[in-house]
């Protein structure tokens, strides 16, 4: 006799993307097995899953809080500006497929006015490498000078060059998001193809040297680079490292390069890929202190504030805090507050905030201020608060205080883990020369994948006498269907 079909809980339904055709299908968030999922129903190819959590208890609470006090759809205000598809690094794992074409940089005309269109929005200067952008600083000048806030992210191969990194100061970044995997060279060489320490570090002194405030951004691919989830913790910690205001696990996708399979070189990244809530297991074993218990009831009160301010925040995206002791270790946000009153308060707040968003807001900030006074709390209250009014005003990693690290377990929205529902509030949009605003980076992230392909080329990059495909529409919670042509061979990558 057949095994009877395990128990499957189903904790919503919602619109997902097939992993092989890449087309919008019927979805479910279910519990089955001893782990969360997301299971896509494809018509022509079945069902195909992404793994959201091995705690299903866990996964179950985060799902229900998020949107129980997330029912809105918020204005989104930080968004990724691609600037080029090349890159001085040529890492098999790219999720901007870079140097895959040989591409000008993009043609920007047309940006700066939406750049004036918006008002206090946060920029990411991101895809590919924004430092091999010839005229980087003209562009932050301009953001700048629209009254926005600036972000870059880099490889930092020319931030270790310091006079590079005080031009960059200049400019008028407020803060960079450094990619920073580790301290292990042999996964530097799998995930970035070279050997990249020494550089990394040197970047990161010029980091401290200028005065820009830093954000890692540690890839951690499964069976790759695991232990250094508590390395860089550690790390991070030092008291020479307090420019460092977070560190943020991202886990492996199998996204733009590494999906194609283009730069593979001898080592199979099948079973490599993470998400968000399996680094969080990785950090829990490694550092003493760091309990998901205590993440989950953080997240409550992190997920409330954000619906008080009505700030966009994707439902994968986990954060924690902690607090440096000045000698190299940490103290946790559990040991300060009682976190068991804390989440009785984001609990009352969840259950009020649909019918009675003003007074359930008002009574959400005054109960988090009377529960968080305390002996403890007293020498970092003043701060604590700061870090709230910058999550309404947009976060700025300059003024979070040296005191703060915050941990954030992150993912990039990509078509395997793409929930419609999810989408409506991603944390990030994308504005860019072919596409203009797209409201949720997940759907911009959908929609480049399907272009990858149909077309078998990096978006922006049109040949000389070819004309840009007409836009695909794309509402952040129903991804346009697509209609798939077939692709071009691929061109091989550059060496
Ligand atoms: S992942 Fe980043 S550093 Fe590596 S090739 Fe792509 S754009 Fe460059
Ligand atoms: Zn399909």
């Amino acid at each position: 006799m057949a095994d009877p079909s395990p128990p499957r809980e189903v904790l919503r339904r919602t619109r997902g993307i097939c992993n092989t055709c890449l087309e919008d299908v019927p979805a479910e968030v279910v519990i089955t097995e001893g782990v969360a999922r997301l299971e896509k129903h494809c018509p022509e190819h079945g069902t195909s899953v992404q793994l959201l959590s091995r705690a299903p208890d866990y996964w179950r609470e985060v799902d229900r809080f998020y949107f129980q006090v997330n029912s809105e759809r918020y204005t989104q205000r930080d968004y990724l500006l691609r600037l080029t598809e090349s890159c001085n690094l040529d890492c098999p794992i790219c999720l901007a497929k870079a140097n895959t074409e040989e591409t000008e940089d993009l043609d920007l005309t047309g940006i700066e006015p939406l750049l004036k269109e918006k008002r206090h929005i946060k920029l990411d200067f991101m895809a590919a490498e924004p430092t091999v952008r010839k005229d980087l600083v003209d562009w932050v000048k301009k953001a700048k000078d629209a009254g926005h806030l600036t972000a870059l992210h880099t490889n930092g191969l020319r931030i270790a060059d310091l006079s590079f990194a005080r031009r960059m100061k200049e400019a008028g970044f407020d803060e960079v998001f450094l990619q920073f995997d580790g301290f292990d060279e042999e996964a530097n060489r799998i995930l970035r193809g070279r050997p990249l320490l020494d550089i990394k570090l040197q970047a990161l002194r010029n980091l401290r040297e200028v005065g820009l405030a830093t954000s890692l951004i540690v890839v951690i691919g499964g069976g790759i680079n695991e232990d250094q989830v508590g390395e860089v913790f550690r790390f991070a910690m030092r008291p020479e490292n307090d420019h460092i205001r977070e560190v943020f696990y991202l886990g492996l996708r199998i996204l733009g390069s590494l999906r194609d399979g283009l730069k593979r070189k001898g080592h199979d990244f099948a079973e490599s890929s993470l998400m968000p809530d399996e680094t969080l297991d990785m950090l829990e074993a490694q550092v003493p202190g760091i309990r998901r218990e205590d993440v989950r009831v953080f997240n409550k009160l992190y997920f409330s504030l954000l619906s008080t301010f009505r700030v966009k925040k994707c439902l994968y995206v986990q954060h924690y805090l902690v607090l440096r002791d000045g000698k190299g270790g940490f103290v946790p946000f559990s040991d300060l507050v009682n976190l068991p009153s804390l989440e009785r308060v984001a609990e009352r707040f969840a259950s009020q905030v649909r019918e009675h968003p003003r007074r359930a807001k008002i009574r959400f900030l005054t109960d988090l201020g009377l529960h968080s006074a305390n002996l403890k709390m007293a020498p970092v209250l003043q701060e604590f608060v700061r870090l709230q009014l910058l999550l309404r005003v947009g976060m700025n990693l300059e003024k979070v205080s040296p005191h703060m690290v915050l941990l954030g377990f992150i993912t990039a929205c990509d078509p395997y883990n793409f929930d419609a529902q999810v989408a409506v509030n991603c944390g990030k949009g994308e504005v860019s020369a072919d596409g203009g605003f797209v409201e949720a980076g997940a759907v911009a992230n959908v929609l480049r994948e399907r272009r990858f392909d149909r077309t078998a080329r990096t978006p922006g990059a049109l040949h000389p006498g070819q004309e840009a495909p007409p836009p695909e529409a794309a509402p952040a919670d129903a991804p346009a269907k697509l209609r798939r042509k077939p692709g071009r061979p691929r061109k091989k990558p550059q060496a």
